[in-house]
């Protein structure tokens, strides 16, 4: 999608610091960190909100969420935990209009959000 920042990120047309990258998913380092560790998961393909998923995205998103508990992994943070977060329109406080998995781990995070 051409005015999406993130599809622009995925096509290198803008810089971002990629942690992973594969056939259907990309990881890069949130440009705003919340949190020691926070990392954004990106499938390739443009999907605006999590309410336009269909039954053909399940294993993209098992992906998705398998790939994150392997970055948390990778950073140490397995056992002592993490947090994964789709936000998702308004009330959430979406921003990029192209689902990303936020994980964030290296600190303690309260319960509920804000
Ligand atoms: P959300 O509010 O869930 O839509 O999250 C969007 C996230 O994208 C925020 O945490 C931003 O800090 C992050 N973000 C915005 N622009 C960039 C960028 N150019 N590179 C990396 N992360 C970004
Ligand atoms: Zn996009």
């Amino acid at each position: 999608m051409d005015s999406c920042l993130f599809c622009k990120i995925i096509s290198r047309e803008i810089p971002a610091t990629i942690v992973y990258e594969d056939e259907h998913v990309i990881v890069i380092e949130d440009i705003n960190p919340k949190a020691p560790l926070h990392v954004l998961v990106l499938p390739r393909r443009h999907i605006a909100t999590l309410n336009e998923l269909t039954p053909a995205d399940d294993g993209l998103i098992g992906e998705m969420m398998r790939r994150a508990a392997s970055v948390a992994l990778k950073g140490g943070f397995d056992e002592r935990g993490y947090r994964t977060v789709f936000n998702c329109n308004r009330d959430a406080g979406q921003t990029v209009f192209h689902i990303h998995l936020h994980l964030l781990a290296g600190r303690s995070l309260t319960w509920p959000p804000g």
